[in-house]
C-alpha cells in the first residue's frame, strides 16, 4: 500500500503507465487513431476495474473493513477483479449476481471468479439486486457497486488522465481530441473527465453507452464526474463534467448482445490494428475485443476517425486481454451449479 496526495490508501495492482500506441492502418490522412492499452493494466487480468479498485480496496482497507460486497452481472468484469484482487488483499468477496445473455466469455468470467474463491448470490432480475445486497450488509462489509463507479473507484481514472498528460508530454503521443471508451456505469469516463481539467488538456471524453440509453447514462456519468471532482478538490466539477459526451447508437438490442458494427471492429482491430504498408496483415496481430464493451466502443472510434472531424482519437482499451484460463482452473466441461447457470440466458 502507498499513501497518496490525497491522503486515501491505494493498493498497487497494475504497473504503469500502459502503453500508447498509434494505429497506423486504421488512421486516414485526417484523422490519427492511438489506442491505450489499459487492456494490460496487470498482466494476471487487466482491464479498466484493476485502475478503480485499488482505490476501492484502498478505501475498505482504511475502513477496517474485511468483506466486500459487489453485484454485477453474472459474467462481470468487475465481479472477476473483484474476486481475485480481493482474496489477494485479504478479504472475503461475495456478489449478487444478475442474469445476462449467454456467451462462452461471461461464463468464464463466472468461473475464474468462483476459482478465487468468490460467495455467489445469484438472483433473478435487477430489480432483486438492492435487497440481495442489503442482505449481505454487516458492519464488517465494504460495499462496492455496480462497476465500481464511486467517486472513490473513479479516481483511479483520474491518475489514468494525468499518467496520460504525462506520456504526451513526454512527446509519446499527440493529444488527443477526444478518448473514446465504453461506457457501462460511468466511473472511467468521470474519471478521465476529471483528471483531464484538472491536466489542463483539452481532450473531450465520449462515452460508449452499452448498459443503457445515453440521456440516462449522460445524466449519471455527468453527476459522478462532479462528485469525483469534489473528492478530488481544487477541480472545476462543472467545467469536468461538460467535457464529457454520452453517445447512444452503438448498444443494438442491448446490454451484452452483439453488433454487427462491433463485429466489424473486432475484425478490424485483431487483423488491421498494426498492419504496415506491404506486410501481410496477418504477421502483424492486434489487440482482442469482446462484443459486450469493447466491440462498440471501437466501431464508435473507427467512425469518428472515418468522419474526420478530430485529428486525434484515443481510443480506451477497457477489457483484460490476460488469458482467462489462468484463473479458472476448473476442468473444461464441470458444469456449474444449476442455480449459478441459469444466470445466463
Ligand atoms: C466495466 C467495463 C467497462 C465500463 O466501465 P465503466 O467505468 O463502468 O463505465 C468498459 N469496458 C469493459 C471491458 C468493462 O469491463
Amino acid at each position: 500500500m502507498k499513501a497518496t496526495t490525497t491522503s486515501l490508501l491505494t493498493f498497487a495492482l497494475g504497473s504503469y503507465p500502459t502503453d500508447l500506441e498509434r494505429l497506423d492502418a486504421l488512421s486516414t490522412s485526417r484523422s490519427e487513431l492511438w489506442v491505450k492499452r489499459d487492456d494490460r493494466t496487470c498482466a494476471i487480468y487487466g482491464g479498466n476495474k484493476v485502475r478503480k479498485l485499488e482505490w476501492l480496496l484502498g478505501a475498505a482497507r482504511a475502513a477496517s473493513r474485511t468483506r466486500l460486497v459487489t453485484v454485477g452481472a453474472a459474467g462481470s468484469h468487475q465481479v472477476v477483479a473483484t474476486a481475485l484482487f480481493g482474496a489477494r488483499a485479504g478479504f472475503e468477496v461475495e456478489a449478487v449476481l444478475v442474469p445476462q445473455p449467454a456467451s462462452a466469455h461471461a461464463r468464464k468470467n463466472l468461473e475464474a471468479a468462483l476459482a478465487q474463491g468468490l460467495r455467489a448470490y445469484p438472483v433473478g432480475a435487477w430489480s432483486l439486486a438492492p435487497l440481495a445486497v442489503a442482505a449481505r450488509w454487516g458492519r464488517d462489509a465494504f460495499l462496492i457497486p455496480l462497476g465500481g463507479s464511486t467517486p472513490t473507484g473513479s479516481l483511479g481514472f483520474v491518475e489514468a488522465a494525468r499518467e496520460l498528460a504525462e506520456q504526451i508530454a513526454a512527446g509519446l503521443a499527440p493529444e488527443p481530441d477526444v478518448i473514446v471508451v465504453a461506457l457501462g456505469s460511468g466511473g472511467t469516463a468521470a474519471g478521465l473527465a476529471v483528471g483531464l481539467e484538472q491536466a489542463r488538456m483539452r481532450t473531450r471524453v465520449v462515452g460508449v453507452a452499452v448498459s443503457h440509453p445515453a440521456s440516462v447514462l449522460a445524466v449519471a456519468t455527468r453527476a459522478l464526474a462532479r462528485r469525483t471532482a469534489a473528492l478530488v478538490g481544487g477541480v472545476d466539477g462543472a467545467r469536468a463534467a461538460s467535457r464529457i459526451e454520452v453517445l447512444g447508437g452503438y448498444i443494438g438490442r442491448g446490454y451484452g448482445h452483439p453488433t454487427r458494427e462491433g463485429q466489424a471492429a473486432t475484425a478490424d482491430a485483431l487483423t488491421r490494428a498494426y498492419a504496415k504498408d506491404g506486410l501481410d496483415a496477418t504477421s502483424a496481430r492486434g489487440f482482442e475485443l469482446y462484443p459486450t464493451y469493447t466491440a462498440k466502443a471501437f466501431a464508435a472510434a473507427l467512425a469518428h476517425v472515418r468522419d474526420g472531424r478530430s485529428r486525434v482519437v484515443l481510443f480506451w482499451h477497457t477489457l483484460s486481454t490476460a488469458p482467462l484460463e489462468r484463473l479458472a482452473p476448473l476442468a473444461p466441461g464441470v458444469a456449474l451449479a444449476p442455480r449459478l447457470a441459469r444466470l445466463f440466458r
